[in-house]
Parts: structure tokens; C-alpha cells; sequence
């Protein structure tokens, strides 16, 4: 029997160990921590099928200079911290050009067309139909103006990609969510999508199932892989653990795992924050406020706020203030309740500059694979990335063509 190790219990190395399990391979997935615990857990649990095109960094002035002078709530940066973005940042504004941006979204695309329909399956497999909701989310609007720019968009991505949508005028938001007193314009509702009411709990769903089936879930450090006789070894809590191929499925540590080994990545981390709220208003579906930037969703254990990206420091301790601007415009929109957690989470979305995840062989060692860098859209990404990657490592034809995101 073949052997695999998968670095990263997040729902990128989870798909990768289901997928690499299902073709015959002996996976033992190894973490610091228990699955689904970190990046996949703080997210806003969208299975994004309308994210056909990776976000693209304006380029002209009046759009810089709003985020440079603080003005939009999407970004955030600190200045000290800026130095240690700005490589990854220019290489991105560069892919951010529109011919550049147009061919990098139809790579993105023909793998996000793929995202739900393996999350499905696994849905099923795995019993956790109870986390998911399949009725979409809104793009909401405040200025009128702000929603025919977005209603534009929305026709844009539904003729050229096929992706589904509604226009909402006002009174059709409040019919469907009368939760929503507030200011409102009118909402694109993307009726695709689904959300997910837990989603380091989905996480932990596949990986029960990986276990299930045979798969053996350790403790241990990634940073300790290293070649050995029969391919590669890492050290765990249980002792080392050899096995013929290793998957680097690590999210945004990926970078730092592989240094050691020569590789260098061009990687944006951009910080993003949750928090949860009780005692207030229901919702029935998540909504992205436009003009604020943050994503207001139902979940388990409230209603959670995400926000934007944050370029600050790797270890820099917490500084909420996209979150606090959030907060004040959810209240302008419905009664949020209090806060039930002390302090906020925040993690990085792990972004490389050229706007795709790298999703193959690693171009100096042989049986060493990479599975990372899926930015915004990891959660989503993660079992069609793991199918496709393990379709490579077992020799099948690819679903999707793996070309676009060849390391
Ligand atoms: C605020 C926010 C909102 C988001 N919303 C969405 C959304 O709605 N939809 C969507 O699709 N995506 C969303 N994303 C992006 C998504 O969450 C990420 O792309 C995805 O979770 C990345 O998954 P991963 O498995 O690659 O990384 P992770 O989930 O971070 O997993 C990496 C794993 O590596 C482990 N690890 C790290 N270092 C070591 C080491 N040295 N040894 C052992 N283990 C180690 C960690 O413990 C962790 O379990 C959002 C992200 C943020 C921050």
C-alpha cells in the first residue's frame, strides 16, 4: 500500500487526506493541533461557487488613495508593518491589471466550478448536512449608487461565468430578512453559495470520517520534515512517521516549512478578525455589507462578524479596528446583541501574489506536494484542490486542468 503524510489538519490537508485515502494511499495527517482549529475555523463558512475571480487590487489613484488615507473599512494596514508586505503587495497589484487579472480568473474559475459539488459529496459522506444551508447570501447596498455599480457587476460575473443571482430592491431584503431595519439600497442575492454554521466543525466532520475509513490523525511539527530513506519523515508525539510522499498542506505556515528545504514564496498575509454576538436580531442567511466590508453570518455560536484584511505584523498582537467599525455598522442595519467573546479571533488568509493556489509536485523533491495558498477561498477550495491533487499523485486524468496552478 502506498504511503502519505499531509501536513496541515485545516480543510485543505483534510481534502488532500480524503482524496489521497479514497485512491488507496495509507494517510496519516499530522498537526500541532486538532483539525480545522486555525484558518478554517475562523472564516465566515461561505462555499463561495460565485468567487469565480480571485479580488483584484484597484489601481486607480482615487481607490489607492482611499485606502492609503484609512478611508475604507476593506483594508487596513500599519504603517511599521508595510516594509515587510510590499514585495508580495507589488507582485499582486501587477496581477491586478485587467488582461493579467481576466486569465488568472478563468484557472480560478474552472476550480471553483468544481468546489461545491466535491463539498457535497463529502456533506454526505460524512453525515454533516446539519452544518450547511443552501440558500445563498446577500450582497447588501446602502447607497443607491453603490448597488447599480454592484448590479452591474453581478450581470457581468452571471453572463460571463453562468453564476445565478437575484436583484433585490429594499423591500424584498426586508421581506426576506426582517431582521434588517436599517439603512438598505437594494442586495445581490448570490443564490448558489451555502454557509456553513461551524466551520472548524465541518472540518472536524471530514476529518472523523477520514478516521473512519482508516486514516490516523497526530500530533506533531511540521517543521521537523525532512527526506528520508522511504521518502519523508516527521517527527510527532508518537514518534517519527515515514511515509513515501508528503503533502504541504499548512496554510499560510506553508512558507516556513518550506524555507528550510530552498523554497521561497511571494505570500500576502492578510489578517482577518471574527467575533460573536447573542441576545439580538435573527438571521436567516449571511450578508456581505459592500459598503463596510465585513460579512455578518448566523453560526452556532452567534452571530459572527469577519472582517477584511489587516497588513500588520506576523505576531503583532490584536489591533480590531476594521472589527469595531463593523460592529457600529451592523448596528445601524439590526440589533446585534452583545459580544460573548472576550477577545476577538484573528488569523491570516493565506495569499499568493499570483492569485492562485499552488496545487502540485514540488519542483526539487521528489514525493514532496504542495496544496496551499488558496487566500480568500480556502475553505471552499479545500476538497476540490485535495481531488485534483491526488488525482496527480495517483496518475488519473485531472478533473480540472492543473496547469494554472503548478508550483
Ligand atoms: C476572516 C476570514 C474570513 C474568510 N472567509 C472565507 C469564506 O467565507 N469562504 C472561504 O472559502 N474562505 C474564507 N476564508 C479563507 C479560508 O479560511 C482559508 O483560505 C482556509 O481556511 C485555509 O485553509 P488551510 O487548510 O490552507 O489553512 P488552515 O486552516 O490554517 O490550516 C493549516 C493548519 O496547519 C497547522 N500548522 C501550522 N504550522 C504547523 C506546524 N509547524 N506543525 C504542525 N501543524 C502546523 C495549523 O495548526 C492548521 O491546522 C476566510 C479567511 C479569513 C481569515
Amino acid at each position: 500500500m502506498r504511503t502519505a503524510l499531509v501536513l496541515g489538519a485545516g480543510m485543505v490537508g483534510i481534502g488532500a487526506a480524503l482524496h489521497l485515502q479514497k485512491r488507496g494511499f495509507s494517510v496519516v495527517v499530522v498537526d500541532r493541533r486538532p483539525p480545522g482549529e486555525e484558518t478554517s475555523h475562523g472564516n465566515a463558512g461561505i462555499i463561495q461557487s460565485e468567487a469565480v475571480e480571485p479580488y483584484a487590487m484597484p489601481r486607480d489613484v482615487p481607490s489607492l488613495a482611499k485606502v492609503a488615507l484609512g478611508l475604507t473599512n476593506d483594508v487596513h494596514y500599519k504603517l511599521s508593518a508595510m516594509p515587510d508586505h510590499a514585495e508580495p503587495i507589488a507582485r499582486y497589484w501587477w496581477n491586478s491589471e485587467a488582461h493579467r487579472h481576466s486569465a488568472i480568473s478563468e484557472a480560478y474559475a474552472s476550480l471553483i466550478a468544481h468546489a461545491a459539488p466535491e463539498h457535497d459529496l463529502l456533506i454526505r459522506e460524512a453525515g454533516a448536512e446539519a452544518l450547511i444551508r443552501r440558500d445563498g447570501y446577500l450582497a447588501l447596498h446602502r447607497r443607491p449608487a453603490g448597488f447599480e455599480e454592484g448590479i452591474a457587476e453581478a450581470r457581468r460575473i452571471g453572463e460571463h461565468y453562468g453564476i445565478p443571482h437575484r436583484i433585490l430592491d429594499a423591500p424584498a431584503v426586508r421581506a426576506l430578512e426582517p431582521a434588517l431595519v436599517g439603512p438598505i439600497a437594494g442586495a445581490v442575492h448570490w443564490t448558489d453559495p451555502w454557509t456553513v454554521s461551524d466551520p472548524g466543525g465541518l472540518v472536524k466532520a471530514y476529518a472523523a470520517l477520514f478516521t473512519r475509513n482508516g486514516g490516523t490523525l497526530r500530533i506533531g511539527d511540521a517543521l521537523s520534515l525532512k527526506p528520508a530513506r522511504s521518502g519523508w519523515s516527521v517527527a510527532t508525539a508518537d514518534g517519527p512517521i515515514e511515509a513515501e510522499i508528503a503533502v504541504v498542506a499548512l496554510g499560510p505556515w506553508s512558507p516556513d516549512v518550506l524555507k528550510p528545504l530552498g523554497y521561497t514564496f511571494s505570500m500576502l498575509r492578510m489578517r482577518g478578525y471574527h467575533r460573536h454576538y447573542v441576545g439580538g436580531a435573527t438571521l436567516a442567511r449571511s450578508f456581505y455589507d459592500e459598503d463596510w466590508g465585513y460579512v455578518l453570518a448566523p453560526m452556532a455560536r452567534g452571530l459572527r462578524i469577519t472582517t477584511g484584511a489587516e497588513f500588520t505584523g506576523r505576531d503583532a498582537p490584536a489591533t480590531p479596528v476594521q472589527l469595531a467599525r463593523a460592529e457600529a455598522a451592523a448596528r445601524d442595519l439590526l440589533d446585534l446583541g452583545n459580544s460573548v467573546d472576550p477577545d476577538p479571533w484573528f488569523g491570516e488568509r493565506p495569499v499568493l501574489a499570483g492569485m492562485l493556489p499552488m496545487i502540485g509536485a514540488a519542483p526539487n523533491h521528489p514525493g514532496l506536494w504542495f496544496d496551499f495558498g488558496h487566500g480568500h477561498q480556502g475553505f471552499t477550495l479545500g476538497p476540490v484542490s485535495g481531488r485534483l491533487l491526488a488525482e496527480m499523485i495517483a496518475g488519473e486524468a485531472p478533473g480540472v486542468d492543473p496547469q494554472p496552478f503548478h508550483p
